[in-house]
């Protein structure tokens, strides 16, 4: 793989290893370009703090250690700073807000929940709902048209287990939205060594009908998925079982 735009670091509270290390088995496995993008903080109107991204006062240090590390190994690997977000409009401001002054290179939409934390389930628990669903579907269809983000990340995240007729339709559209935008499907590494419900054959068996390309996006939350073959050699085959086109690098990030 030449680039990997999907890289989380240990500021999300469930991602393992140093910045360094990221780069480091990053380069060892012959990358070229590096982006982290670890889960980006919400400033939420209410007292909570999320378990599962970095908090507001991490931002700092995030861009300060990466600043550093994109400098001291500039000869061997590009790097770039970004986030995975939700698509969140009502809090979209205080992010802006918070962000500003930061020179974030790019972000990639991954959406966890249609809402905010904590009023809304994380979308990759097992849920029959059509409309929830659809609701997926359309915020990062909604998402996306902001042109916000880089990508779309593990865009079969939602876990559907109602009808196949219902799942074909709206991630049909999904696709169809992505194909039209000239946007990628995103193989998920994560997903496909741990046999998550996404990235699943079946949806990457409708990118192919609607005719998408895709995106390795390794979601690497410990340094050795930069590393280890077999995952990576297992989304390579499923991007060429599927007839889909990989996109090596996102243009437009310099
Ligand atoms: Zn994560
Ligand atoms: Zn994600």
């Amino acid at each position: 793989m030449f680039a990997n735009y999907h890289t989380h670091t240990f500021r999300c509270h469930h991602a393992k290893g140093e910045d360094r290390e990221f780069v480091e088995a990053a380069i060892a496995s012959g990358f070229k370009v590096l982006g982290f993008a670890d889960h980006c903080p919400w400033v939420y109107p209410y007292a909570y703090v999320s378990d599962c991204r970095m908090e507001p006062r991490e931002v700092e240090g995030y861009f300060r250690s990466l600043t550093a590390l994109r400098k001291e190994y500039a000869d061997d690997i590009k790097i770039y700073i970004g986030f995975e977000a939700e698509y969140i409009p009502e809090l979209i401001d205080a992010q802006d807000k918070l962000l500003s002054g930061y020179p974030t290179d790019y972000m990639i939409l991954g959406q966890h929940s249609v809402g905010a934390e904590p009023y809304h389930p994380y979308t990759g628990v097992p849920d029959d709902s059509e409309a929830a669903l659809a609701a997926y579907v359309d915020s990062c269809i909604a998402g996306m048209e902001t042109g916000r983000y880089a990508y779309l990340a593990h865009p079969d995240l939602f876990n559907f287990t109602g009808s196949r007729k219902v799942y074909d339709r709206e991630f049909t559209r999904l696709c169809r939205y992505l194909k039209e935008h000239g946007q990628p499907v995103e193989i998920n590494l994560l997903g496909v060594r741990d046999g998550r419900n996404y990235t699943s054959e079946h949806f990457l068996g409708i990118a192919r009908k609607v005719g998408c390309s895709a995106i390795i996006g390794c979601d690497a939350h410990t340094p050795s998925m930069l590393t280890d073959r077999e995952p990576i050699e297992k989304c390579i085959a499923l991007a060429e079982k599927f007839g889909l086109p990989l996109v090596e690098r996102l243009e437009g990030l310099d």
